[in-house]
């Protein structure tokens, strides 16, 4: 009986995959394409968050599946109480979802609005993650004015898009032990939901809608910074890996040159960098001085930092110790340093870690009138775009 109706199961769901396989066929659809709906982590141990929508809107406890109307008019304090989570004074399980009655009216997380729907969970039975799921293009209206200005020339914008939704495609699932895809963080891609979206980026989004970066048929590593400096760089230069895959080398770039951190010049106390370096987990006593050790060809970035201290010396891969000093501060690993009693200059080019798309080059080459097609296969080479 039991197997009857599996295979019975199993007909209809062939029947449904043929069907819609076929109508996608009919209206010119790639059948194999990547996932359109993204989990995006926005909100992590967090005490409480307030919640409203725009019109109607409901909630779902998906410990019992049961369902309750929310009032537009008012705004719910979600919070992490004892055995589940609390919704204005109901406790419900330890997630639940959240979702707008009407497409049109959408929800406010913390007074900042979002597009789709919302799943909140508790975690280690204190804290609350906000997880926005929502599709896949939508998502990149929310990204794009976060990661360059919407006031870009077009085709910079197109660039971003393809990138952008490059890097999400291939790193769906990258925090799946946390619930949720990619983090709205510089650690993944910045986003802001709807409350940051621009018409003119949204349009970019839209005029390439789909496309994504492959080399060798397989989605790339779609990395970018914001200024090069001159020369992107080799990954296997920057991430200690053994190898560069094809597309990520050095290119030279004469357009990232109006960026405002296309040079710059730092002077940080010694003290502060032995702190900082501390606080990363290297040990390091006094310092005496700071040398860069080994450059790549090209660019000349420098590829590892010798720290001279009281305990010894310190070697360090130099992109870890612009992290570990403060990415900002240390804009990048394109530097010279001069050493002093007290302080250490540098003196520098670019911002970011310089790998991929710089994205300063993409704007100085759309003002040159370049195309967003050539603009991604300058900054990595042999690779084609693909709907
Ligand atoms: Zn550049």
């Amino acid at each position: 009986m039991k197997r009857r109706i599996n295979r019975t199961i199993t007909y209809i769901m062939a029947v449904f995959v043929l069907f819609f396989t076929a109508v996608s066929l009919l209206s010119g659809e790639n059948v194999v394409s990547p996932r359109k709906t993204i989990r995006i982590g926005i909100i992590e141990n967090a005490g409480s968050v307030n919640i409203s929508c725009e019109g109607g809107f409901s909630v779902r406890d998906e410990k019992n599946n049961r369902e309750m109307k929310l009032d537009s008019r008012k705004v719910y304090l979600v919070s992490a109480r004892a055995g589940g989570i609390g919704i204005n004074n109901k406790i419900l399980g330890g997630s639940i979802r959240i979702y707008s009655l009407n497409d049109k009216n959408r929800l406010r997380v913390n007074g900042r609005k979002y597009r789709g729907d919302l799943r909140i969970a508790l975690k280690r039975g204190k804290k609350l993650t906000v997880i926005n799921k929502l599709g896949l293009e939508e998502y990149l209206y929310g990204v794009l004015p976060r990661e360059i200005s919407p006031e870009w020339p077009v085709e910079a914008m197109k660039t971003q898009a393809v990138v952008s939704r490059t890097y999400a495609a291939r790193n769906m699932g990258k925090h799946n032990s946390k619930g949720y895809d990619l983090s709205a963080t510089v650690f993944c891609q910045v986003y802001g939901g709807l409350q940051c979206e621009d018409e003119r980026s949204n349009k970019a989004v839209d005029a390439t809608e789909g496309e994504v970066i492959y080399y060798k048929g397989e989605l790339i590593s779609a990395v970018f910074h914001s200024t090069c400096g001159g020369f992107t760089e080799k990954s296997s230069n920057v991430w200690e890996t053994n190898s560069s895959p094809g597309y990520l080398k050095c290119v030279r770039c004469p357009y990232c040159r109006k960026s405002p951190r296309y040079s710059w010049k730092k002077t940080i106390k010694k003290e502060t960098i032995r702190k900082k370096l501390n606080k990363s987990g290297y040990k390091v006593g006094r310092i005496h001085k700071i040398k860069v050790a080994g450059r790549a060809s090209f660019s000349k970035r420098a590829i590892n930092i010798n720290v001279y201290h009281d305990a010894g010396k310190l070697s360090i891969p130099s992109n870890k110790f612009r992290i570990a000093v403060g990415a900002d501060i240390v804009k990048s690993t394109m530097v010279k340093l001069k050493n002093y009693p007290d302080e250490i200059k540098y003196v520098g080019r670019g911002w970011g870690h310089g790998v991929g798309l710089c994205q300063w080059g993409a704007k100085g080459m759309a003002e040159r009138g370049y195309k967003y097609l050539k603009i991604i296969r300058k900054y990595f080479p042999g690779t084609k775009i693909n709907k």
